[in-house]
């Protein structure tokens, strides 16, 4: 089947029970058992529940995965601060450069940790050279696929073995609910994962497994709307004498362009561009109407940020500098609205310069 079909049909299947067409929100605890020792799969909540359970295997599916696992957050940023703890190093590398990633390997290097595009600047990993790597030096490659959804990008295909996603963005779509993915390619990484899931009690709630099954049921119509509104603004904000640039892998000036041409089946809706300074983006984003000033991304209303001093506001000055978030970047999730209303509240807004 197709990815649209998949998206509204695997683990999305009528009710067994009574035959609704959208099975019911399970919203119970625990589950009543027959005789010691016999249930009907289900025991308790932690542990797995059917809307869980639904959605992990849509999700599995879309990504071409073996297993998936869904979580209350879109997973692992704890790195420096939280698995430190335990022993484990990190090394931050600009992934869009082999040769760098080639370089910072170690001895005790197990995982390579990839998101492309970047939050907030757009910068594109070639995810097949990185496999490469990651594979001769014995590596679990990891992508994080949250901008372009299972829709644009299929890492699993160019080599990764987990994808990881914030369900609360794209898969889910609605900014009603949180929500993180796991999707394994290796028996084995889905028995440690299962075991974290249902002993930590991170496991996604059933209303917000049925919000996010809901929402990717519509995920190829939303994308494909996504796409094309994304490009359009990224061409208008090009053209425009008060945006110094636009960061936006659709277009032909961006570095990696000919890498988002080969890996991915579209650009998306995330686009950065710089007014230059502090005061000129904040004179735009308090003028606008339309676009919502606010975190988070990927639903169908457009939602505008300044990662300077929101999102990216506890990276410290010089290695927001030193990556690209100066002050004058100005981030958009473009939104399914006609794209003309979008365009119009971003010029009479620019027009605050
Ligand atoms: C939002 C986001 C996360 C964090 O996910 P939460 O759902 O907020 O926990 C991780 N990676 C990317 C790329 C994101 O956009």
């Amino acid at each position: 089947m197709g990815f649209a079909t998949d998206a509204i049909h695997v683990g999305q299947e009528p009710d067994s029970a009574t035959g609704a067409i959208v099975a019911p929100i399970y919203q119970t605890s625990t589950y009543v058992q027959q005789e010691l020792g016999k249930n009907k799969g289900y025991d308790y909540a932690r542990t797995a529940h059917p809307n869980r359970k639904a959605l992990e295997r849509t999700v599995a599916k879309l990504e071409g995965g073996s297993a998936a696992f869904v979580f209350t957050s879109g997973v692992i940023r704890l790195t420096t601060q939280f698995l430190a703890q335990w022993g484990l190093e990190f090394s931050f590398v600009d992934t869009s450069s082999a040769d760098q990633v080639e370089r910072a390997i170690k001895p005790n290097t197990k995982m390579i940790y990839v998101e492309t595009p970047t939050n907030p600047t757009m910068i594109v990993t070639d995810l097949a050279a990185i496999a490469k790597i990651s594979a001769t030096h014995n590596a679990t490659l990891v992508v994080d696929n949250t901008f372009l959804s299972p829709y644009l990008q299929s890492p699993i295909a160019l080599g990764a073995q987990i994808v990881v996603h914030s369900m609360t963005k794209y898969l889910n779509g609605h900014s009603d609910s949180l929500g993180g993915a796991v999707i394994l390619t290796r028996s084995a990484d889905a028995e440690k994962i299962y075991f974290l899931q249902r002993s930590t009690g991170a496991g996604l709630a059933p209303m917000d497994c049925f919000l996010v099954s809901r929402g990717i049921k519509t995920l190829a119509v939303r994308m494909k709307q996504h796409d094309a509104n994304g490009e359009t603004v990224a061409r208008y904000l090009e053209d425009h004498p008060h945006v110094k640039c636009v960061h936006y892998p659709g277009l032909p000036s961006h570095p990696q362009h000919a890498v988002a041409v080969r890996q991915q089946r579209g650009f998306g809706a995330m686009i950065s561009f710089d007014v230059v300074t502090l005061d000129n983006a904040r004179k735009v984003l308090n003028r606008l109407k339309l676009c919502s000033l606010a975190e988070s991304l990927g639903g169908v209303e457009t939602l505008i940020s300044h990662p300077a001093t929101m999102t990216h506001a506890s990276v410290p000055a010089e290695v927001r500098e030193r990556i690209g978030i100066t002050e004058g970047i100005i981030r958009i999730s473009v939104g399914i609205e006609d794209v003309e209303d979008i365009i119009a509240d971003l010029d009479q807004a620019l027009r605050a310069i």
